[in-house]
């Protein structure tokens, strides 16, 4: 396990070591606001080094070119140790990121499942064989693209290393992971037990240091044949600017404003705890968060009602207790810049039901939120137009339809949503309808590891998990054999 005592190294080439400018961070704990760790910057030395390291790694063929049932017992040796590691990266993920533990725990089996399904998809890369005209056999390979970039956010840090970590390797790439610099400490861990676990030296290196010289200059790097990046929307199109001169490909997952669409002939009892779930569920700060809800206006008044005291009856508490249902923010700047469009809001006219302030008492320390509840609002007010990524909930009536697929869809974001109605074909023609690259009917799960996810519009561009990542993360090649 990652000591907390001294500062976590760089996994570079199958050996730890510390920055070359021996610079490092600080990582805190956001529910005490106190040091908890220090971790190493990485120059753009350093990320040369480790684009070096993968590259040798990639070119020796040691994984590339190892048989694919070799590759996918190491990606079951890593998911194992995973698990046998459950409760001190559960706890490490609830502590770093100031999620709970229970949720900690689901997440990193999560991430042990993501290497269990990759393990499986491994040897399932396969081409085709294509009737061409010209007379001859023409088939195509799946190739690893090489060295590949993977640049992961802080609010579900080792489950999206996983997504992104498990189908590179699995179709035998060699990469460079960046994890965010508030939650670095779980994906140092997955580097350390990848290596236990018998994946060869420089296959996996694990880099930290800010985005905008350490994920900016692994982005930018010529070596470096592929990025693959979950983050804000803008620093997605710092990293397609960067990848631009190299033509580095790039798959991006983005930020989102997801919709719950409620109709009158809804099971309300299940609308209302999926919308309190969906938006509050990691302190709001998910992609995926329903932080929008459209009501049928006949049900507004009772849904708004029912919303709020279920909301108010979420525990807030440390992370580490089994019963809370909500941790802290990330950090004190992300509680402030939330807590900005909760002022927002009640300018722009919302009636704000409940929550919204920072609680007192055993709390005082953490950067903790009350979950907040707006109704009343309109589609053009900002906290129903922009990511707040936070517990901030805003409630808008409609009369049709129409009208709700039209307000759903004005917004650049297309990640996720959810719709509650109990008439089928209401639901698959609103499903068409919205502009989405996911969404669940009378349900919330937006992830399942067997199915695509990804967005439309600026939400980003490809499709993580299930077999479609697989394409992500391999180069086409077509081969024509002249039977002439
Ligand atoms: P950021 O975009 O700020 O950071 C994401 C990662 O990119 C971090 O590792 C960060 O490093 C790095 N980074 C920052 N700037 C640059 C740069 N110029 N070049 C290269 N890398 C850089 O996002 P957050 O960490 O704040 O995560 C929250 C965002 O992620 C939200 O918008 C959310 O919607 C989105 N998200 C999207 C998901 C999806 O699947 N669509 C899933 C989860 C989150 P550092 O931490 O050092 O700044």
């Amino acid at each position: 396990m990652i000591s907390t005592e001294r500062p976590s190294q760089l996994l570079i080439g199958g050996r730890w070591r510390a920055g070359e400018e021996e610079m490092t961070f600080e990582i805190v704990e956001p529910a005490t606001s106190e040091v908890m760790a220090r971790a190493s910057i990485a120059s753009p030395a350093d990320v040369d080094a480790a684009v070096q390291a993968a590259r040798k790694a990639f070119d020796s063929g040691a994984w590339s070119n190892a048989a694919a049932s070799a590759r996918a017992k190491v990606l079951y040796r890593i998911a194992e140790m995973i698990r046998s590691n459950l409760d001190d990266l559960s706890r490490l993920e609830a502590r770093n990121a100031g999620k709970p533990i229970r949720d900690a725990r689901d997440e990193v089996l999560g991430a042990a499942q993501c290497f269990e399904y990759y393990a499986g998809a491994a040897t399932r890369i396969y081409g085709e064989t294509i009737p061409v005209t010209a007379p001859g056999f023409d088939f195509t390979l799946r190739e690893p693209v090489g060295v590949v970039g993977l640049i992961v956010p802080w609010n579900f840090p080792l489950t999206i290393a996983a997504w992104k970590v498990a189908p590179a390797l699995a179709a035998g790439n060699a990469a460079i992971l960046k994890p965010a610099s508030y939650t670095p400490l779980t994906a140092l861990e997955l580097g350390r037990l990848a290596l236990e676990a018998g994946l060869p030296e420089g296959v996996l290196n694990v880099i930290t240091g800010p985005g905008g010289t350490t994920g900016n200059a692994l982005a930018g790097h010529p070596g470096v044949d592929k990025i693959a990046f979950t983050g804000e929307t803008a620093t997605g199109v710092s990293i397609l600017r960067q990848a631009a001169p190299n033509i580095t490909r790039v798959s991006l997952e983005l930020g989102g404003k997801s919709p719950n669409i409620v109709f009158a002939d809804a099971d309300l009892e299940k609308a209302v705890e999926g919308a309190v779930t969906s938006v509050f569920a990691n302190a709001g700060q998910d992609c995926c968060a329903r932080s929008r809800a459209f009501v049928a206006r006949s049900i507004a008044e009772e849904f708004d009602q029912r919303v709020a005291v279920r909301t108010r009856a979420l525990k807030l508490g440390d992370p580490l207790e089994e019963s809370t249902e909500m941790g802290p923010l990330i950090s004190m700047k992300q509680r402030e810049r939330v807590q900005g469009y909760v002022e927002l809001g009640r300018k722009e006219g919302a009636r704000l039901l409940t929550g919204g302030s920072a609680p007192g008492g055993a709390l005082t320390k953490g950067s903790y939120l009350e979950p907040a509840v707006f109704d009343q609002a309109e589609n053009r007010m900002k906290i129903a137009q922009e990511e707040i990524f936070g517990p901030v909930l805003t409630i808008i009536a409609f009369d049709e339809e129409d009208e709700a697929i039209r307000m759903v869809n004005d917004r650049l974001y297309g990640l996720s949503g959810s719709l509650w109605t109990r008439d089928i074909g209401r639901a698959l023609r609103v499903a068409k309808a919205i502009k989405t690259g996911v969404l669940s009917i009378n349900s919330t799960r937006s992830v399942h590891q067997e199915a695509p996810f990804g967005g439309y519009k600026r939400s980003g561009i490809g499709r993580e998990l299930g077999m479609h990542a697989l394409q992500l993360y391999t180069e086409v090649k077509n081969i024509f054999i002249s039977l002439e």
